[in-house]
C-alpha cells in the first residue's frame, strides 16, 4: 500500500500543518491482528470508521458550504482508499485528509490504535506522538500545577502534551482563613499529582518505556512518585535537574543526557558481561547474525544486543514472522513463501520486541560487540 512509515520527521511535518481555513479529518483504524486478523473483521471496522467520519462531518457545527463539500469529498476518498488497500502486517493505520490543502497522508502504525475520528483545523497527532516516540526513555517534570512528559532517547526527546491544572497561589485571599485556604490548595495539588500519575500510566500502557527520570521540587517529586502506578515507579532510574516550566525539550534533553549516559553505560556493560559469560560457558548466549536470528526464531532471546546501524540481507515470512539470512524460498516454520529483504536486522529487532526481549543498541562498548559480529543474544533457556 502507498503509505508512509511513522517517523518523527513525518510527525513534525503534520504537527506544523495548518491549512488556511480548511478543516482536517484525522482517522485512526485499529488493525490489531488479534481482533482484526480476518478480512471480514477488518471490513467491519473500516465501515464503522467511515460511518463515524460521515456522521462527524454531518454533525459538525460552524462549517461553511465550501468546507462541508470538501469534507464530504475527503470522507469518500477515505472510503475508497480504506476499502482498496492491503494493510500488510500493519497493526494500525492513521489517515489524514484535507482536500483543499492537498493533504492525503496514510501512515502505517507498528502498534494497535483505537479506531476513532477527529475533525479539527489541524491534524490530530497526539495518538501518533505516543507511538512514534517509543524510545526507551521517559522524562517526567512535575511541579504543583504542571506535569511534562518527554519520550525518546539521549539524542532526541519529544514532548507529549503537558498536563496542566489550575492551582491557586499560596498567598492569602480575603474571606478565607489561611488554614482553610491552605487545605484547599493542598487538595488541588494532590488532585493534580493524582491526575498526572493516571495519565502517565495510561500513556505508558499504550507505549511502554524502559526507564524514567524525574525532575521538579523535591517534596512534590516524592509525593508524585507515591502516586505513580508501581509499573511506572519501578522504572524510575534517577533524577534530572532543571526548571519544570521554562525549559524547552532541548534544554531537558541536555540536562538528562549525562544521567542517561551513565545508566545506559552500566546496563550495556552488564549485558555484555552476561553475553561473554554465556558464550564462555556454552549455550546460554549466542553471537553473530546467524545464531542470533536462529535463537530469535525459536523465541529464546532474553536480551538482544546489536550495534547501531548493523544491516544484513535475508528473507522474511510475512505470515509467521520467521526471519532468515539463508537463501531460502519457503518458510521452515510454516512453508509459506519468503520475501527477500535488503535488511532483516529491523525484522529481527521486531521479533525480539514481540518476545518481550530487552533490546540494547550498543554504543558505549561498540568495538567489543563488533568483534563478536555486531550482534548477540543472552538466552532465556
Ligand atoms: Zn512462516
Amino acid at each position: 500500500m502507498q503509505t508512509n512509515e511513522l517517523s518523527n520527521e513525518l510527525l513534525r511535518r503534520l504537527a506544523d500543518f495548518r491549512p488556511d481555513g480548511a478543516r482536517v479529518l484525522s482517522l485512526f483504524l485499529n488493525l490489531d491482528p488479534s481482533q482484526f486478523g480476518t478480512a471480514r473483521a477488518r471490513a467491519t471496522e473500516i465501515n464503522s470508521l467511515v460511518d463515524q467520519a460521515d456522521r462527524c462531518v454531518r454533525e459538525a457545527a460552524g462549517l461553511d458550504h465550501g468546507q462541508e463539500v470538501a469534507l464530504r469529498e475527503d470522507v469518500e476518498r477515505a472510503r475508497r482508499f480504506l476499502n482498496g488497500t492491503d494493510f500488510e502486517g500493519a497493526h494500525g493505520l492513521a489517515l489524514y485528509l484535507c482536500g483543499p490543502a492537498d493533504l492525503f497522508e496514510p501512515i502505517k502504525l507498528p502498534r494497535p490504535i483505537e479506531t476513532r475520528v477527529c475533525l479539527n483545523d489541524s491534524p490530530f497527532v497526539e495518538p501518533l506522538a505516543e507511538l512514534a516516540t517509543r524510545g526507551s526513555w521517559c522524562i517526567l517534570l512535575v511541579n504543583r500545577q504542571v506535569t511534562r512528559m518527554l519520550r525518546g532517547s539521549r539524542e532526541r526527546l519529544d514532548e507529549l502534551p503537558p498536563i496542566t491544572d489550575e492551582v491557586h497561589g499560596q498567598h492569602d485571599q480575603g474571606g478565607w482563613s489561611q488554614a482553610r485556604y491552605q487545605r484547599s490548595v493542598d487538595k488541588e495539588v494532590h488532585d493534580h499529582l493524582k491526575r498526572s500519575a493516571d495519565i502517565v500510566f495510561r500513556r505508558f500502557k499504550r507505549s511502554p518505556f524502559e526507564r524514567a527520570l524525574v525532575g521538579g521540587p523535591e517534596e512534590i517529586i516524592s509525593d508524585f512518585e507515591q502516586k505513580l502506578h508501581p509499573y511506572v515507579r519501578e522504572r524510575i532510574a534517577g533524577r534530572v535537574k532543571g526548571d519544570v516550566e521554562n525549559t524547552t525539550a532541548e534544554d531537558v534533553r541536555r540536562a538528562a543526557a549525562p544521567a542517561i549516559d551513565e545508566i545506559d553505560r552500566v546496563r550495556e556493560r552488564e549485558a555484555l558481561d552476561r553475553l561473554e559469560e554465556g558464550v564462555g560457558s556454552g549455550g546460554r548466549a549466542v553471537v553473530g547474525i546467524e545464531d542470533t536470528i536462529e535463537a530469535l526464531n525459536e523465541r529464546r532471546v532474553g536480551t538482544l544486543l546489536v550495534v547501531d546501524g548493523l544491516t544484513a540481507p535475508g528473507v522474511f515470512c510475512r505470515s509467521c514472522g520467521w526471519v532468515g539470512v539463508q537463501d531460502l524460498k519457503r518458510c521452515p516454520a510454516d512453508g509459506g513463501p519468503l520475501e527477500r529483504r535488503d535488511d532483516v536486522v529491523e525484522s529481527a529487532i521486531e521479533l525480539a520486541i514481540l518476545q518481550s526481549a530487552e533490546v540494547l543498541v550498543s554504543r558505549h562498548y561498540r568495538d567489543e560487540l563488533e568483534r563478536r559480529g555486531g550482534v548477540g543474544a543472552v538466552l532465556r533457556f
